[in-house]
């Protein structure tokens, strides 16, 4: 059945960065693509590579403003007047600005347009981020939303205090697609993948999957690794994430680290990868690392969407998503002695393994899936929608 737009409310999600695929992406991805109340729209500062991906998928209702830099005031304030006539043009119902640079411009033109504005905080954020990320900062931190969704409660509690009382919030989880990271993948599929990466057909497969960046803890697994070797010699570590140009440094870091620590043979840095969840049908174990508290963590739950055991850091979102020891692992953040010894206990235990990975799988259904979040979401929004 075609959907007749009329009969639905309409969302406009509100993103700014086309051309970064992390969690926030991938999670807005995911609702997109399963809104069944709702017709959503996404609207972009910019063109580039999200905006291009989410079209090739046949997701239509994209658009761009073309503006770049739209922390310049002499960008941002025609770029909120824009946005207000997007709006006002396509009936829009509520606005949800994807992060906290989308909330400057895409929660004034909300106001300015006279629909419900949505702030979706996908961060750990430092009291002081609203003064310093831009001129129009002051505004967004004294003008509240209509509600406050946050992707962890980690999240939530790092805004809490600016919350004023009397405003609605609800924790959303980054949801996963568990029809598209899923268990369907042939041993064929995944001996091509080895070649393909030139991974060792009798090694045992340790995924890191996350941006470049000092924060996220590649590093700390570079250093686990030759623990783990000297008991595991038949191990691979296969990083996967970008290195946009800001992370060089710490990827040359990376680099001279796994030489001096004599392991490069036992390592790839695989770069952006579009088919995570083939990468994750080959993994054995999946390690998050960051070394700061984690907004949320989605690449967790993809992994035990996959049935996979995961390591975690424990902080932030990993905490809110694993039982220790029940459907994986959490260790100390910064502790590369802590984390190999999960992967040694790990690698030799198929069974331990397994037994997590389904109880994990299990939990993305109940907790994590689409299916779940997309109601939930869509039942807080026709709420607020009909809240004088
Ligand atoms: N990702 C990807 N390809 C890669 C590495 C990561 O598509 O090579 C995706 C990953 O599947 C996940 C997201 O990027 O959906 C990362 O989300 P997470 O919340 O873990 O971290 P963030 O990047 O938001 O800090």
């Amino acid at each position: 059945m075609k959907r007749s737009e009329n009969h639905f409310k309409k969302i406009l999600y509100v993103d700014g960065t086309p051309n970064d695929i992390g969690g926030k992406e991938t999670s807005i991805e995911a609702l997109l693509f399963h809104h069944k109340k709702f017709v959503p729209y996404i609207l972009f500062s910019d063109d580039g590579y999200f905006p291009q991906r989410l079209k090739k998928q046949g997701f239509q209702n994209v658009f761009t403003l073309k503006v770049k830099r739209l922390r310049h005031l002499h960008r941002s304030i025609p770029a909120i007047w824009q946005i207000a006539r997007f709006i006002r043009r396509h009936n829009i119902d509520v606005v949800i600005a994807n992060h906290s640079h989308a909330w400057v411009y895409g929660g004034l033109a909300a106001r300015m347009a006279g629909v419900k504005a949505v702030f979706f905080i996908r961060g750990i954020y430092h009291p002081n981020h609203f003064r310093i990320t831009c001129p129009l900062g002051w505004i967004t931190a004294h003008w509240p939303a209509d509600l406050y969704l946050a992707n962890s409660q980690a999240s939530l509690d790092s805004l809490k205090s600016r919350i004023g009382n009397g405003v609605r919030w609800e924790v959303i989880y980054s949801p996963i697609d568990t029809q598209r990271f899923s268990l369907r993948y042939s041993e064929n599929d995944l001996t091509c993948l080895r070649t393909e990466l030139g991974i060792p057909a009798r090694h045992q497969v340790i995924v890191f999957s996350g941006r470049i960046q000092e924060w996220k803890g590649q590093e700390i697994l570079l250093r686990a690794a030759p623990q783990v070797l000297s008991r595991h010699p038949q191990t691979f570590f296969l990083f996967v994430g970008k290195a946009t140009s800001l992370d060089q440094i710490y990827y040359r870091k990376l680099q001279s680290l796994m030489k001096d620590l004599n392991i490069a043979k036992n390592v790839l840095f695989a770069g952006f990868q579009e088919d995570m969840p083939l990468i994750l049908a080959m993994a054995d174990v999946l390690v998050h690392a960051s070394i700061e508290p984690e907004p949320f963590g989605r690449v967790i739950v993809e992994g035990m969407a996959m049935a996979k055991p995961v390591i975690a850091t424990d902080a932030g979102g990993p905490r809110e998503i694993i039982d220790h020891g029940y459907d994986g692992l959490l260790v100390p953040p910064g502790d590369p002695t802590a984390l190999a010894e999960s992967i040694n206990m790990l690698l030799p235990a198929p069974q331990l393994s397994r037994q997590m990975g389904l109880r994990a799988r299990k939990k993305v259904e109940e907790k994590f899936s689409i299916g779940k979040i997309i109601v939930r979401l869509e039942q807080t929004l026709e709420e607020l929608i009909d809240k004088p």
